[in-house]
């Protein structure tokens, strides 16, 4: 018996004991920089002196541990291993498969702050988002274990019929490639990987070049609960080496990729053909980019949407691939909203977030996205008008940081309009009416998240009906979507809509086997 799933609570960090508890976190962490960590292919360990870093991208210098520089061999004998552990996982029951998450998820609630603490020094999350990003992992535990128990009843749905017994049965797919991305490097990667195991298939999972700690801090978790050797295999290194790999593979039978637009559509195209000696065709589950927008109009409470186009914004350094990134206003409060905008802007604090709960936003991920997110700051200064940001932050660690940068009067059809910067970096855009503004929102190859800020019925429910994207939010930003309550996942160049944390999801990782037995 387990009682209703209900979404993690938050902590409140303006009490001292949560303050002090975070902070004993964070010493803990710390005290484990430098270790050095393997790759975990069935039962063995596979050390290599061929290591790469991962580093705080608010202090390059400090390194949170040496993580092996896996090859395309080493991604073979991972998916050899989790092919021979699937010859017996597949038929343990849902309920201890669901055991396994119900397990990671009180574990991982009692280690709450150490892996929050992770995620400040590994990706330089703020305390409140690597809070929200170790919440929401739990909730994937708790919310999969519960759906898949209801997948595992469903003889229900068929319709009876008497001269034989019925049977329908979720199977799981076999082998799978867990492809996970850096910005959600607790909740993303421990969803997918919770939901390919709880309906029956192995894995192998590799983490993001940028956060191998947190892949391995939950593959360590499922790993103190027993889960058989070979079940969840673990590999590091390159994306295009090792990644590309499994995704190749004649043994994988279903690769579930989250990341940017390039490399999905990469991964899609290979996914399809067909290898020599496979037996089936690749199921590939991608969710990708977007180019968000919220929507305000002449009726709105333009305080509330002031926050919201700020908070959807510049949370996590705009490194959401539910980010708003533009905001499209209706001219009649175009000057009042943007200039709202700028000036709470203005008071967003950019810093170390191991600093404290206080810092609102800390670096972006790496030199690499620091100089494209320079680069789009350089265009936008050409295709817009700077209104505050834009200027270099000098530090003395020579971290990656990026101050909130607000663009006005920006073209539907400019690169800072189109592109995904990813990054804090928001374009304002001007339209003629709610018609025009429905219109430039839709005018992009995204369709992740929208949100509408509007007092009229009328409107909103005409977003309901035209605004094309797959979460979408009236009255609230664009951001923050809760498990079992905003099931996730985009159109078009957004993805495959896999919808993650929705009743939906399990069965993208199962196939159904429908079973009559005359009597
Ligand atoms: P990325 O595409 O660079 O990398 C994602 C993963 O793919 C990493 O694990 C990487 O190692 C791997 N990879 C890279 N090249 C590969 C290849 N050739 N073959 C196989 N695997 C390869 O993305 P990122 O920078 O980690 O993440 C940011 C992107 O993710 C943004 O575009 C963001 O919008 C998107 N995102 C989407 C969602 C969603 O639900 N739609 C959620 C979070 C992030």
């Amino acid at each position: 018996m387990l009682p209703a799933y209900s979404p993690e609570s938050y902590t409140d960090f303006s009490q001292p004991t949560a303050r002090r508890a975070f902070e004993d976190a964070l010493a803990l962490v710390r005290s484990r920089f430098g270790q050095r960590y393997p790759l975990v292919v069935g039962d063995q360990r596979i050390v290599l002196d061929d290591t790469f870093a991962s580093v705080n991208p608010a202090n390059p210098s400090e390194v949170l541990g040496y993580f092996a520089n896996g090859t395309a061999e080493h991604a073979d004998q991972a998916l050899r291993a989790a092919t021979d552990a699937f010859r017996t996982w597949q038929y343990a029951s849902a309920q201890e498969r669901a055991r396994y998450l119900l397990r990671a998820a009180a574990e991982m609630r009692r280690r709450k702050h150490e892996f929050s603490a992770a995620l400040v020094y590994e990706v330089g999350k703020s305390w409140a988002e690597a809070d929200a990003d170790t919440a929401e992992a739990i909730d994937f535990f708790e919310y999969y274990a519960r759906q898949m128990l209801r997948l595992a009843d469903s003889d229900h749905l068929l319709t009876a019929y008497p001269p034989e017994q019925l049977n329908l049965q979720y199977i799981p797919l076999g082998v799978g490639a867990i492809i996970p991305p850096w910005n959600f490097a607790n909740a993303i990667l421990s969803g997918m990987t919770s939901a390919a195991l709880v309906t029956g298939n192995t894995v192998v999972l590799k983490p993001a070049e940028q956060s191998p700690l947190l892949g391995w801090m939950v593959a360590e978790l499922f790993w103190e609960q027993h889960l058989p050797a070979g079940v969840l295999n673990f590999i590091t290194g390159p994306g295009e080496v090792v990644g590309a790999r499994m995704v190749e593979s004649p043994l994988t039978r279903f690769v579930s990729f989250t990341g940017s637009r390039s490399v999905g559509v990469g991964i899609y195209e290979k996914a399809a053909r067909v290898q020599p000696g496979q037996k089936w065709l690749k199921r590939a589950i991608l969710e990708m980019g977007g180019k968000d927008a919220v929507l305000v109009d002449e009726t709105a409470d333009l305080e509330l949407a002031a926050q919201g186009i700020v908070a959807s914004a510049f949370g996590f350094q705009g490194q959401k691939c539910s980010a708003g990134s533009r905001a499209i206003l209706v001219d009649s409060v175009y000057e009042r909203v943007v200039e709202r905008v700028v000036s709470l802007t203005q008071t967003l604090s950019v810093g170390s977030t191991a600093a404290g709960p206080e810092v609102y936003m800390g670096p972006v991920i790496d030199q690499e996205a620091y100089d494209k997110i320079r680069g789009y700051i350089e265009i936008g200064a050409q295709e817009g008008k700077l209104l505050t940001g834009g200027h270099v932050i000098e530090t003395e660690t020579n971290g990656y940081f990026i101050p909130p940068t607000v663009f006005g009067d920006v073209l539907e059809t400019a690169r800072i309009a189109q592109e995904e910067i990813f990054g804090p970096v928001l374009a304002c855009m001007r339209a003629r009416d709610f018609d025009d503004a429905l219109r430039i929102a839709n005018g992009t190859e995204y369709g992740l998240t929208g949100a509408v800020y509007s007092r009229s019925r009328e409107r909103l429910e005409q977003a309901r009906r035209e605004f094309h994207v797959g979460n979408l939010y009236f009255n609230r930003k664009c951001t923050g979507a809760l498990v079992g309550i905003h099931p996730f996942g985009g159109f078009n160049m957004s993805g495959t809509d896999s919808k993650a944390g929705g009743p939906d999801y399990l069965l993208l990782f199962t196939q159904a086997k429908s079973i009559a037995e005359r009597l």
